[in-house]
């Protein structure tokens, strides 16, 4: 079988560690028996560089040809200071959401047992470790309601921003969810503000009618000062855990910083139709670009669920989360998470015993 991946390597780090999650891939193609094809897309600050914006024409075309898009990371302080949106490296990552439909943003945090210690909880606090699933709704609520700012008779300036779901919207993510706990320890926590909010009491209407219709699935409601409480008091029993998208973009920052480190964690935005974009949730790290110091693991476990989520192809991810375990077991460690007293080894060098694990 052959698959057609549209690489976007971005900036800063992004071109270092997109680079050896593709060589991954071709260990995987080499072993399993699969080829894959990569065609490069220009994207972000390099593009503005090279063409005068940010998200060339063109980019969604050449990215709905593929099966599957990998993104490194885009932006840098270079391209900070612009104020045309078609100058700013963070329009390009709207508008491919948004061009591609990618509605359901998948975001594991999962304790690498061999980085128990990273972890800044207390160990009894996760005695049996963390493996919980964001999945956050991407393309609705507040980020994408009407804003205003307007001048008030008696109390100076005013500004407000419009939340709104409609049930479909709802529906869509509130599958995705329930699809995925039954992949996984089949659970589903739902996280809203209904004692507040009218959109929450939407949501918790919509979801309570999937519940039913998936009674194989235990289902809870949780509200969000209470979810973001339990995420540190014990984050071992989220299993999937579905949001809308401002709760889910403040809650899953917060459930990867309890895994110990921004360069491990993938992430994945899928919608009704290919292509699915995968990509690392850390940004392009200008600081650490070009200097062989970035940490490949996050972009390699975001082909890993590639492989899972859009080919289809559960154990080729499996190997791949194997192989990053077995190195981190022998103590491996870039320099993000090299102990006191450890030496780190590069991003080449990690990446290299990664794919060596392989095969
Ligand atoms: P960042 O994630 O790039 O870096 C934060 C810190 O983590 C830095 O100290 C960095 O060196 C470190 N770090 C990040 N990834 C690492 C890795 N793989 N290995 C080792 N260390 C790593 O966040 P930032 O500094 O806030 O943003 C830098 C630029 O990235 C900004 O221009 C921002 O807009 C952009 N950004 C892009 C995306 C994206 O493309 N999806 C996401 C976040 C930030």
């Amino acid at each position: 079988m052959n698959y057609k991946i549209a690489l976007i390597p971005g900036d800063g780090i992004g071109p270092e560690v997109v680079q050896e999650a593709v060589q991954v891939l071709e260990t995987i193609g080499e072993k399993y028996g699969h080829s894959f094809t990569f065609e490069r897309v220009l994207m972000g600050g390099c593009a503005i560089d090279a063409v005068g914006k940010s998200y060339p024409d063109g980019t969604a075309e050449k990215c709905k040809a593929c099966d599957a898009v990998l993104l490194g990371a885009v932006g840098g302080p270079k391209w900070g200071h612009a104020t045309e949106p078609e100058k700013r490296p963070e329009t390009a990552l709207l508008s491919i959401r948004s061009d591609l439909g990618l509605y359901a943003n998948l975001r594991p945090a999962a304790l690498r047992p061999a980085l128990a210690d990273a972890c800044p909880l207390k160990p009894e606090v996760v005695p049996n470790g963390i493996d919980l699933m964001m999945v956050r709704e991407l393309t609705g609520g507040i980020y994408f309601g009407k804003r205003e700012r307007y001048q008030t008779e008696d109390r100076g300036e005013e500004a407000a921003d419009r939340m709104a779901y409609s049930e479909q919207e709802i529906e869509r993510i509130g599958r995705r969810a329930f699809e995925l706990a039954r992949l996984r320890r089949g659970k589903v926590s739902s996280v809203d503000k209904a004692n507040v909010l009218e959109t929450s009491r939407l949501w918790r209407s919509v979801m309570h009618r999937l519940a039913q219709e998936y009674s194989d699935v235990t289902y809870e409601d949780v509200l969000v000062d209470n979810a973001a409480m339990q995420l540190v008091k014990d984050p071992g029993q989220f299993d999937v855990v579905v949001t809308e998208n401002m709760f889910g973009d403040i809650l899953s920052d917060e459930a990867s910083m309890i895994t110990g480190s921004i360069g491990l964690l993938p992430s994945a935005s899928i919608g009704d139709t290919a292509p699915g974009l995968y990509e690392p949730i850390h940004g392009s790290a200008p600081d650490i670009a070009g200097k062989d110091l970035a940490n490949p693991i996050a972009t390699i476990l975001s082909v890993a669920m590639m492989l899972r989520y859009s080919f289809q192809l559960p154990n080729e991810a499996t190997a791949i989360e194997q192989a990053v375990d077995a190195v981190l077991a022998e103590g491996w460690r870039t320099a993000d998470i090299a102990e006191t007293g450890v030496t780190p080894i590069g991003t080449k060098e990690m990446g290299r015993r990664i794919r060596e694990k392989l095969v």
